[in-house]
């Protein structure tokens, strides 16, 4: 949407706004304009120019001037996101033109098929198409008036959905303005999907995991989800996407009467719940508007929208088509977002008029659908297991299935109240579910094939293991077993301190430390690192090899940092994320024995609960000895942060390409790292100093355009250290 010639403008605009803090109110809209540019460099370009801390100071400059003189607001600055209080309910809205469902194909010869009837109806040899994926979120339509977004709208039925303006105004890649006027448009409606991609779908779940509670299925639940919440800060803090793939409908500003007559052939209803397209643009097209949909996908991005531009394809007869979606399919797990499919459309927008609709579905449109990731299966039983804190995590025992190539025999269910909500009985049909990478989940019970015969999960009142009575603290959904020495959570905190994400001990794993323990090899954590390999060498299938690889993993586990070695140790709440805060925040973990609820607390992101719950550990005798068992047989239970060393260079960032002349790559990094400066992994704006070689590559071309990064060279660089 920007050229080159803008982009340069803007960022010098940007160093601008960065450096002078005394710049006149009446240059407020090139401050908008600097702050809608890198909006869309981060949400929609993914490819941001300043820093997150650069960005938060601009827009609290704007801030200011607005608070200053609430006069010059205007309706699309981008303060003007942040919803006001909470919404009391969602009013219906009814659709410009009803959203539509497409026709499913599920292979080549369906589309085959489709491909003949459409060019029998318009006589022609050979049609253009344009396929683009078929995002898996949840569907709305946008409308804006005089280049101003006005509203926002779920599908619901498909007639009327739901106002959801103040949610979506959230969605950060949706500019609250855009020049359609460019286009003579006066009026539009476009289609799209929010989504919530995959990484930030996984962190969402680890967080409401953390917390005890059930995971989300999949990223459509929680897009949908989202979008119906009723606090829009809390809806800014999902991180949702929106792509905008479909103009359904739109008036030009020389001609203010829209046609409806093909609103009457709409259907009503649709079952089907196959993402929906509106009906054609009603408005013959003047000189300046698109006559193709990619056209308009074009002039979507062009606009600052998040359009499938780089997804779509356009090509000629359903061969093509045919080859680009299988190829897609293919590709679809490198996506950072879920697709189930492709949408194929015709692509000029006046054959797709000719070819209109039939009582169901347009006739110029059809959705291909990737393989199932979903399956049904039945119940037919559950177990009971208890983890590392004592939880008692019910799990249900599947008949086999294979979903998006992985057979699954077994699912947790989490807990009672989730059991109760799917409406779970054992020997029920169910549907399963695997997204992505995420764990398989049970979609739902299908209670309407019920014999009779299916029974309610019984719920044990004691722990399945050490048969203690099971305890459930009323603001919890879980019951627990709290025997601190029930077997099942000494194995299961051993297990998880020897896991990839903890202390990364390879050859360990799950059944060797379920076996050693079972064999009294191994009682506790610190029993790793005095293990009695003289009596693992006489276990059957223990060589030499392994028992080698063994202990040279355990021993170089012992120079882990010590956020590994704090998550390791399993205290509830505290995931990688607060383990890394915590590891920074002291030089020596026995510091934490000192530290109150209050000072806890005032760490970043730690909550009450969590500060509650690390308290609890500190003060417990027991896990203080067990660290100063850790520490006697020689981890490593100071923070890096104790040794940190100081310079010139404090603060700042560097990172090295090419190759260097005088310095060896290493020593170069360690001189910056003794002078107190840090290596990058790659070129950000968070990179300060960029030290160029011989050959230099695609680093250099990417720090060129981003000028507050310093490109010097071998030479500049050693003058740095010795001044
Ligand atoms: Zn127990």
């Amino acid at each position: 949407m920007y050229n080159p010639q803008q982009v340069k403008e803007l960022q010098t605009a940007t160093l601008k706004w960065l450096n002078n803090k005394n710049i006149s109110v009446n240059e407020v809209e090139e401050l908008r304009n600097i702050l809608r540019f890198h909006e869309n460099r981060y949400y929609v370009m993914n490819d941001p120019l300043v820093s997150d801390f650069e960005y938060d100071s601009l827009y609290k400059q704007l801030e200011k001037f607005e608070q200053e003189d609430a006069a010059i607001i205007t309706r699309d600055s981008p303060t003007q996101r942040v919803g006001g209080g909470l919404i009391k309910d969602f009013p219906k809205t009814q659709h410009l033109v009803p959203m539509l469902s497409l026709e499913n194909s599920y292979n080549a010869n369906d589309l085959v098929d489709w491909d003949r009837k459409a060019r029998e109806l318009s006589k022609l040899d050979t049609i253009e198409y344009c396929a683009e994926p078929k995002f898996d979120g949840a569907s709305i339509s946008v409308i804006y008036e005089n280049d101003q977004l006005l509203r926002g709208v779920t599908r619901g039925d498909g007639e009327t959905g739901d106002d959801i303006t103040a949610n979506i105004k959230q969605v950060r890649s949706l500019p609250l303005s855009a020049a359609f006027s460019k286009y003579g448009i006066e009026q539009i409606e476009i289609r799209g999907e929010v989504l919530m991609n995959k990484s930030n779908f996984k962190k969402y779940n680890d967080l409401i995991m953390e917390e005890g509670l059930p995971p989300l299925a999949n990223p459509r639940n929680a897009a949908a989800g989202s979008l119906r919440i009723k606090d829009s800060k809390e809806v800014g803090r999902r991180n949702l996407e929106a792509f905008l793939y479909h103009v359904s409908y739109h008036t030009t500003t020389d001609n203010r009467q829209p046609t409806t007559d093909k609103r009457k052939q709409a259907p009503q209803n649709s079952n089907d719940r196959t993402d929906i397209e509106g009906l054609k643009n009603q408005q013959p097209a003047t000189s300046n508007q698109p006559l193709t949909h990619s056209g308009m996908l074009e002039m979507l991005w062009n606009l600052g929208f998040r359009s499938p531009k780089k997804e779509m394809k356009v090509v000629k007869g359903i061969e093509a088509i045919i080859k680009y979606v299988e190829e897609f399919e293919t590709k679809r797990d490198e996506l950072p977002y879920e697709i189930d499919g492709m949408v194929i459309k015709v692509n000029d927008l006046d054959l797709q008029d000719r070819l209109g609709m039939t009582s169901h579905h347009p006739r110029w449109a059809i959705a291909y659908k990737f393989k199932a990731r979903q399956a049904s299966s039945k119940l037919l039983g559950v177990e009971f297991q208890v983890g590392r804190t004592g939880a008692v995590t019910p799990v249900a025992k599947i008949q086999p299935v294979q979903v998006g190539g992985v057979t699954v025999s077994s699912i947790s269910v989490h807990n009672e109240e989730y059991i109760r909500e799917k409406d779970l009985k054992l020997g029920d049909h169910i549907l399963i579910e695997r997204s992505g990478d995420v764990i398989p989940q049970i979609v739902k019970s299908l209670p309407e094939l019920r014999d009779g015969n299916e029974k309610t999960i019984p719920f044990p009142t004691t722990c399945p293991v050490c048969n203690d009575t099971l305890y459930k603290p009323e603001d919890e959904a879980v019951w627990r077993c709290v025997n601190i020495n029930c077997e099942a959570q000494v194995v299961e905190r051993i297990i998880h301190f020897v896991s990839k994400d903890a202390l990364d001990i390879r050859s360990f794993g799950e059944a060797n430390v379920r076996k050693f323990y079972s064999l009294g090899l191994l009682k506790n954590v610190p029993g790793i690192y005095t293990l009695d390999f003289d009596a693992l060498g006489k276990l059957e299938g223990f060589g030499q090899k392994s028992i080698d690889n063994l202990k040279a993993a355990i021993e170089s586990s012992k120079t882990q940092p010590l956020h590994r070695i704090i998550y390791g140790l399993g205290i509830r709440y505290v995931g990688e994320t607060t383990a890394k805060t915590l590891a920074q925040a002291v030089s020596n973990i026995f510091d934490f024995a000192d530290y109150t609820l209050e000072t806890l607390q005032q760490l970043e992101d730690v909550g009450v609960k969590v500060a509650g719950s690390i308290y609890e550990f500190f003060k417990n005798e027991d896990n203080l000895h067990m660290l100063q068992q850790l520490k006697s047989v020689g981890l490593e239970l100071q923070s890096k942060k104790a040794a940190k060393r100081e310079g010139n260079f404090n603060g700042q960032t560097f990172l090295f390409t090419g190759t260097l002349n005088q310095l060896k790559r290493s020593d170069a990094e360690e001189m910056v790292e003794q002078n107190g400066g840090k290596i990058m992994s790659g070129v950000s704006s968070k990179l300060n100093y960029l030290i160029v070689g011989d050959d230099a590559g695609s680093k250099l071309e990417k720090a060129k355009k981003i000028p507050a990064i310093h490109i010097i060279s071998e030479d500049e660089f050693l003058k740095m250290i010795t001044t």
